[in-house]
């Protein structure tokens, strides 16, 4: 992996983070259930996008930026963690909120992570499309010649598909890491389940458990779009990251895994089975999962277990991707589904 070590890169989170074993969710599953934590990445709340954005903010550090610029949902975890890793190397950050989420309440709006970017500091503007990764790229690219035009040094963080997957490298770190905790523990997993969104996270592991000669499937839980557009999605970045670390064809197009069973009514909505979920780890673990991608990706692996996909006692391990902000720009849709979901289970009066 000397390539993967040849790109710049600031550490910005806690790592080694922990390998944990979730007992009581597990046996309620008839599984060994591991949950590999990257919701303790640290830096303002954590998360995956720390592990992306040690890459993002290497190439910025290495172009001497000092402003980065970055696009997403609301309440987008991604910017969020990108405000504060700007902050931590005493750059500007610019925030471009994408009208993405259908219906959405004030806490959506101003709890959560947009609480967040605002006591970051960040300076928020907004896009009234959500679903053109194009557009909001051209329009953060505007933005970028605008600041230089006044003598700021940009980066931006691309949101697109046809720029580099810088951080998906961080996701093949976190399959080295990860292959070393095992090799501690003496441990081997039968299955992985991850989220798939930008598909960044699901990419870089696949690609770096290939890379280090771990054939174990992985499943991508889709929580953006659907699997006829997700998987190609995927294999598209796979093949980029492979060439990015000098490993070509490490993964094949039937390495890729996806499931998008939980994914409606669609991004960033809320659905029984992820309530369920939710419901499920925090009551049996105090294990605190997100509504937009871990509770769905949760929900992903409550039914792939229902559904027969692991054998008895079969070691799956979860990923954590983190994401916990968003709880509280859900607070009115969460609080609703809970008491349906507790009046359904007789746990309360109607
Ligand atoms: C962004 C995000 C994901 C999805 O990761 P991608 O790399 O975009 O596929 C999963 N979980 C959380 C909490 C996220 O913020």
């Amino acid at each position: 992996m000397d390539a993967l070590d040849a790109f710049p890169r600031v550490k910005l989170g806690h790592s080694p983070t922990p390998l944990d074993r979730a007992p009581a969710l597990g046996a309620e599953l008839d599984v060994a259930l591991y949950i590999k934590r990257d919701d303790c990445t640290g830096l303002a709340f954590g998360g995956n996008k720390i592990r992306q954005l040690e890459f993002y903010l290497g190439a910025a550090v290495a172009e001497r930026a000092d402003t980065v610029l970055i696009t997403g949902a609301v309440q987008s975890n991604f910017v969020r963690c990108a405000a504060a890793a700007a902050r931590t190397l005493g750059m500007e950050i610019h925030i471009q909120l994408e009208e993405r989420v259908p219906d959405v309440d004030d806490s959506y709006r101003m709890s959560g992570n947009v609480l967040l970017d605002k006591l970051l500091g960040a300076h928020l503007s907004s896009f009234p499309v959500g679903e053109d990764e194009s557009a909001a790229d051209a329009s953060l690219e505007a933005l970028a010649s605008e600041l230089a035009d006044k003598g700021r040094r940009p980066f931006v963080i691309h949101l697109g598909v046809d720029h580099p997957p810088l951080g998906a490298l961080g996701y093949v770190v976190v399959a080295r890491e990860l292959t070393a905790q095992m090799a501690e523990q003496d441990l081997a997993f039968d299955h992985v389940v991850v989220a798939s969104g930008s598909a960044l996270t699901h990419s870089g592991l696949l690609v770096g458990l290939r890379a280090l000669g771990n054939n174990v499937p992985v499943t991508g839980i889709c929580v953006r779009r659907g699997a006829a557009e997700q998987r190609p999605r995927v294999f598209k970045r796979c093949c980029e990251v492979a060439a990015l670390i000098g490993k070509d064809g490490c993964v094949t197009e039937d390495d890729v895994v996806v499931s998008d069973s939980v994914l409606a009514p669609g991004y960033g909505q809320m659905n029984e089975a992820t309530i369920s979920a939710m419901a499920m780890g925090a009551r049996l673990e105090a294990l605190m999962l997100d509504p937009v991608y871990t509770g769905k990706t949760m929900a992903g692996l409550v039914a792939m277990a229902r559904g027969g996909s692991f054998p008895s006692g079969a070691r799956v391990l979860f990923m954590h991707t983190g994401g916990l902000p968003a709880i509280f720009g859900y607070e009115r849709t969460l609080s609703d589904h809970l008491q349906q979901f507790d009046q359904a289970e007789g746990k309360q009066p109607a």
